[in-house]
């Protein structure tokens, strides 16, 4: 187990009040070439951009415009945990919330902690109609839950398929949205 536990490391997003990108600093470009995405992801490309043009499946949009919402309307700065694995490890992340001027919002992201799995597993982004049977990956918790089951799996209890990675769809799983939401409304924890 790996502490990386460094504020010189946070990755830090400014959102504009329309929801697009501001600017991005801190560690992001490293962070950006640990991924393989230097190139696609240079914050110069990224200034501008909706937020959600980054964020796959629509519950996981609405989860984080939701977000955004109610830290600009409380002025609370939030606090949320979440993963964001590689296909070897574990990701645990954090990320801060909070209102800057103009209803701008800064995001802080942390890696909390490196995990390896016990076996890699390689996940491909595929549009819900394009496969049969996909996995949906949780956005907060990144827990897999197979096609036609209702468990959701850690994914180092997920055997990965021999060759071809697994394709997944992403949303939000019901206990890390029951956790955040209370009534249709948002919880500030
Ligand atoms: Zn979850």
């Amino acid at each position: 187990m790996t502490s990386v536990s460094e504020q010189a490391n946070d990755i830090l997003i400014v959102i504009d009040v329309l929801d697009r990108i501001e600017t991005i600093g801190g560690s992001w470009q490293e962070a950006a070439a640990a991924g393989g995405a230097e190139t696609a992801l240079r914050p110069d490309s990224l200034i501008g951009q909706p937020l959600t043009r980054f964020i796959s499946g629509d519950a996981t949009r609405m989860y984080h415009e939701a977000l955004l919402k109610l830290c600009r309307l409380t002025d609370t700065p939030l606090q949320r945990d979440y993963r964001c694995d590689t296909p070897e490890c574990e990701r645990h992340m954090r990320m801060w919330l909070r209102r800057l001027d103009r209803r701008r919002v800064e995001m802080r992201h942390r890696l909390l902690e490196l995990r390896p799995l016990p076996h890699p597993l390689r996940l491909q982004t595929t549009a819900a109609a394009a496969t049969a049977k996909p996995f949906v990956r949780c956005s907060v918790c990144n827990r897999l839950r197979p096609p036609g089951s209702n468990q959701w799996l850690e994914p180092a209890d997920v055997v990965p398929p021999a060759a071809a990675p697994l394709q997944v769809i992403h949303s939000v799983c019901p206990d890390c949205r029951q956790r955040d939401w209370c009534g249709g409304r948002l919880r500030q924890r």
